[in-house]
């Protein structure tokens, strides 16, 4: 099996444990292009072809992995060829096919995954992989407008501990409530990205992130979601967390070479 696979029935699993993925909740796909040798490549169908619903001119050609529709994530961590599917994007950029293991149909959530792919190829990103999950934490701060406003969530995130600016050095991008799998919510995402967030916050909801593999990509949400921990505590504590100034958040950021 491709070490992508494996290492998204690993995140699949944590995604579990940490309680942030209930019943069939999140998504998971990896575009695998680059993987697979030119056997695995040139597999016949064994299902399909079935349309995309959108045209998307830089996926032609490509593999993705992708969690089943109606699958759950515990699932996909034992046996993520039952709950997944390789799929093939076709010459026409508008459908696909499945090539294997078995014709497991992919996330209802796919067109918005895949234009977030092709957005990324599109830019040149080396960034591979798309998650989609509900850190119960990070949800619950959606729920107080201000935490809503450009970069105040991400400010008080970063400033909880310094590895959070370090390993999320782009910070949190927030999404207003839009319907789940509607095309406005991908194309705000896609909007969200592209203003140089690597995680975006879908509004009472959950989060959207993107890496380079798909540990990568949970790593930020886990590191996201560690900093709001932190900051409950202190509330639970009985008061507001004074935070790193901002002076020493700039410091991190020339130490480290961090972007923002
Ligand atoms: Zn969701």
């Amino acid at each position: 099996m491709l070490k992508e696979i494996e290492q998204t029935a690993e995140v699949a699993r944590y995604l579990w444990e940490k309680g942030w993925a209930e019943r069939n909740g999140g998504n998971i796909t990896v575009n695998v292009t680059d993987s697979l040798d030119e056997a695995s490549k040139s597999l016949p169908a064994i299902a399909g072809p079935f349309p995309i619903g959108t045209i998307l001119p830089h996926l032609k050609g490509c593999f993705f992995y992708c969690k089943g529709t109606g699958k759950r994530m515990r699932d996909l961590a034992r046996d993520p060829m039952s709950n997944g599917s390789v799929i093939r994007i076709r010459e026409d950029c508008s459908s696909y096919e499945i090539i294997a293991d078995k014709p497991v149909m992919p996330t209802s959530e796919l067109p918005s995954h895949l234009s977030v792919h092709d957005y990324l190829l599109a830019k040149g990103s080396p960034y591979r992989a798309s998650l989609h999950t509900h850190p119960i934490e990070l949800v619950a701060l959606t729920h107080n407008r201000k935490w809503m406003e450009k970069d105040v969530a991400t400010n008080m995130l970063w400033s909880m501990i310094p590895e959070t600016k370090a390993f999320c050095p782009r910070g949190l991008g927030m999404v207003p409530y839009m319907l789940p799998g509607s095309v406005e919510l991908a194309d705000a995402t896609i909007k969200a990205i592209d203003d140089d967030y690597d995680v975006v916050m879908w509004e009472k909801h959950g989060v959207f992130a993107v890496d380079v593999d798909v540990m990568s990509a949970f790593d930020q949400v886990d590191v996201l979601n560690k900093a709001a921990l932190i900051y409950i505590a202190s509330r639970n504590m009985g008061f507001e967390p004074d935070g790193m100034t901002d002076g020493q958040l700039k410091e991190l950021s020339t130490a480290f070479g961090l972007p923002k």
